[in-house]
């Protein structure tokens, strides 16, 4: 239960001024529609109308505040003219001026003959100043509230810094005083101000500077949020290993079979891989392992071996994965690899149903089935085992903490271990995983040739289309990524859509359209299709199946590929260059290209390495981007900036172990405290994890 000292805090953004049942909408869409997620929506920019001139000592382009005498109205002689208020002080004269402006409402606001203090962006007209549309507009006893640094909120259409400032004005009246949860050494070696200040302050910036992220105020909160974060991770994980686990010993006779029928031998990569997955299996404690390697490094292999382990012990194992696609891949690749070692393995995907469905349920309970390989379905709740020990989830980011947990309940004590393409850098990585145990593979299986990239202003598009038919002639297949307009799927899909009609126009049937909007079975089909039926090109908005194997297809063209990011634009390489056949990756871009852009594109032509690439990424775009909005399962901050802030996060990390050790229950008064930030931040499942939590 959420404290009562917070609810104030957690009450709806309609309770303060300024914020309407229209506006409410807005604002939930914007910051979430909390008080306290106004509270988190933190300024950006200032305006300073500190500036308090006369008339004549006006600069054009500045922004400042003038108290003037209103001395005529000049209404527009037609509609398209604006509306003028002429002005003046002592030292000259200032035009306010209106476009489709009411005039029984600009009467009342300047009645002829009086002072008024008006603040905003001063203009040049033929040598009179004039301001078009004052921000602010007051009568000179209002000069003192006026003439101030206003801060500059982050928007959306249909609401105003001004709206915002006002509701965060009066929620930061009903700040109440929490209990410190930080270490007070910690506090006053970084000089942070305590947590209701430094909410005050980060909503009032005097000047930019305190809009930084840099600032005491900003890193104070942003600390806050890291804290939480890994408090909270770190909860989740203790209560995850406090359950005992199994030693699970392989005896070895089973993988021995299976290495003598490979066509290939392991690299020491993947080797050295197993051998920390080994250890891990046959402690007491329970795996909870993730391992990152790139598309079409092994992972699959190295899984294998692990259940190959579980099998050997009597047990049974399971590979989840996020689509049916994928897990019949993974089902096809298992099977082939297994074969020599005579295991039953069966595929479980939404599609069986009824008798079948049935039979698969009761051999798996039987435990006639040692290796089950399938998507969600194998989470409902009437699928259960006779002896499960040992699941590998793939593709971690479509699969939730939750259903993590729902797939551990099949199994007493199991281990679990994640496996993920996406390259995801370190300090990321402690975000969303904590302390995870992470195993990388680093090393491409020998004989990978490297995927030609080019990049390719997009004016030479016909050449392409020239060079397209080409390949498509020679037998091969290709993607064609479309251009990310602008992240929101309506716009991506039409681009999309227009490419395909003409790609469609000259190669006819064999050009083929995928989505994010398609239903998963049409999607499934499409990449059916792709992969082994009559469709050679495919056109794609960048939802292509993270994962799917199509070795036929060597091209991969991505529009605009200045608008990806880095990590974006290795994942779609990485779907090409799994053949025998020589590969190329054309990324087509409108010139001329910028800065960020360009570094990109050298990093992307110069090395294959996912890790190297997820870093440079951080680098270049912040953490937010990296992985990209519609990936989820990452969690996303609103404080903290992990590109900046990446040095607070190892601190937080290190904090909580210290605070861990010397309250394991958070009972004692930073205990306390700590409960609240956790509540704070929302992370109040995790006090679950707590005793009287
Ligand atoms: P990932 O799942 O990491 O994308 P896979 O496990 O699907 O990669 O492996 C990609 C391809 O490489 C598969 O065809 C697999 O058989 C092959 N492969 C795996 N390990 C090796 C190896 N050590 N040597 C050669 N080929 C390998
Ligand atoms: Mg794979």
């Amino acid at each position: 239960m959420r404290p009562q000292i917070l609810y104030p805090l957690f009450a709806s953004a309609a309770t303060l001024p300024g914020i309407g049942a229209k506006s409410l909408k807005l604002v939930e869409r914007l910051t979430g529609g909390k008080v306290v997620d106004l509270l988190w929506h933190l300024p950006n920019g200032v305006v300073d109308r500190r500036r308090i001139v006369p008339v004549g000592q006006a600069a054009p382009g500045e922004i400042a505040t003038f108290t003037v005498r209103v001395e005529e109205h000049l209404p527009g002689r037609s509609a398209r003219q604006p509306y003028r208020v002429r002005c003046a002080d002592s030292t000259g004269v200032l035009d306010l001026v209106f476009f489709h402006a009411r005039g029984d409402w600009l009467l009342k606001q300047f009645p002829v003959g009086q002072d008024r203090v008006v603040s905003g962006r001063v203009e040049f007209f033929q040598a009179t100043a004039q301001m078009p549309h004052p921000d602010r507009i007051g009568t000179p006893e209002e000069l003192d509230s006026i003439a101030v640094v206003e801060p500059q909120y982050p928007l959306t259409a249909g609401l105003t810094s001004r709206m915002l400032a006002k509701a965060s004005e009066a929620a930061l009246k009903t700040l109440p005083t929490l209990p410190e949860w930080q270490d007070p050494h910690w506090l006053s070696r970084r000089k942070w101000p305590d947590w209701a200040a430094a909410v005050k302050e980060a909503h009032n910036p005097d000047d930019l500077a305190a809009v930084d992220p840099s600032h005491p105020a900003r890193q104070r909160l942003a600390f806050d949020e890291l804290l939480a974060n890994q408090l909270a991770l770190a909860l989740v994980r203790r209560s995850q290993r406090g359950v005992k686990g199994r030693p699970l010993k392989g005896t070895g006779r089973l993988r021995e079979k299976v290495l003598a029928g490979l066509p290939f031998g392991l690299t020491g990569s993947q080797n050295f891989v197993i051998g920390e997955i080994d250890a891990d299996m046959a402690s007491t404690k329970r795996m909870l392992r993730l391992l990152q390697g790139d598309v079409g490094s092994g992972k699959t292999a190295v899984a294998l071996m692990a259940m190959l382990t579980a099998v050997e012990t009597g047990a049974q194992a399971a590979l989840l994965a996020p689509t049916d696609i994928l897990a019949r891949q993974h089902l096809e690749t298992i099977e082939a690899m297994a074969k020599p070692a005579g295991l039953t393995i069966a595929l479980l995907t939404g599609r069986a149903k009824g008798r079948p469905r049935a039979e698969l349920l009761e051999r798996l309970a039987s435990g006639e089935i040692d290796i089950v390989i399938g998507t969600h379905a194998l989470l409902q709740e009437d699928v259960a085992f006779r002896d499960l020990a040992f699941a590998v989830i793939d593709e971690q980011h479509r699969f939730g903490v939750h259903q993590r947990l729902s797939l551990s309940a099949k199994g007493a004590g199991m281990d679990v271990l994640v496996m993920t393409a996406t390259p995801i850098p370190r300090t990321l990585q402690l975000t969303a995983y904590g302390d995870m145990e992470v195993s990388r593979l680093t090393e491409k299986p020998p004989g990978r040739k490297p995927v030609d990239t080019r990049a390719l202003p997009l004016d030479r598009l016909s050449d392409i289309v020239n060079a397209v038919e080409r390949k498509l002639a020679g037998g091969e297949k290709i993607y064609w990524v479309c251009p990310l307009v602008d992240e929101s799927e309506v716009s991506d899909l039409a681009a999309a859509t227009e490419r395909h009609a003409f790609l469609r126009a000259r190669f006819g049937d064999r050009v083929g359209l995928v989505h994010g909007k398609l239903k998963p079975a049409e999607k499934d089909r499409v990449m059916a299709d792709f992969i082994e039926g009559g469709v050679d090109i495919l056109v794609a908005t960048t939802v292509i199946e993270v994962g799917v194997n199509v070795p036929a297809a060597t091209v991969m063209v991505i529009e605009h590929a200045e608008r990806f990011g880095l990590a974006q634009l290795h994942q779609l390489r990485g779907r090409i260059g799994r053949g025998d056949g020589a590969s190329s990756c054309l990324l087509l871009y409108a010139a001329p290209l910028g800065e960020t852009a360009k570094a990109r594109i050298a990093t992307l032509r110069e090395t294959e390495d996912g890790f190297r690439i997820a870093e440079e990424d951080l680098r270049l775009r912040g953490a937010g981007e990296v992985l990209g909005t519609r990936q989820s399962g990452m969690p996303t901050f609103r404080l903290a900036d992990i590109a900046i802030h990446g040095d607070l996060l190892q601190a937080a990390r290190d904090d909580v172990k210290l605070i861990l050790d010397r309250d394991p229950e958070l009972s004692g008064p930073r205990g306390e405290a700590l409960r609240v930030l956790l509540y704070l931040f929302e992370r109040d499942a995790a006090v679950r994890y707590l005793r009287s939590g």
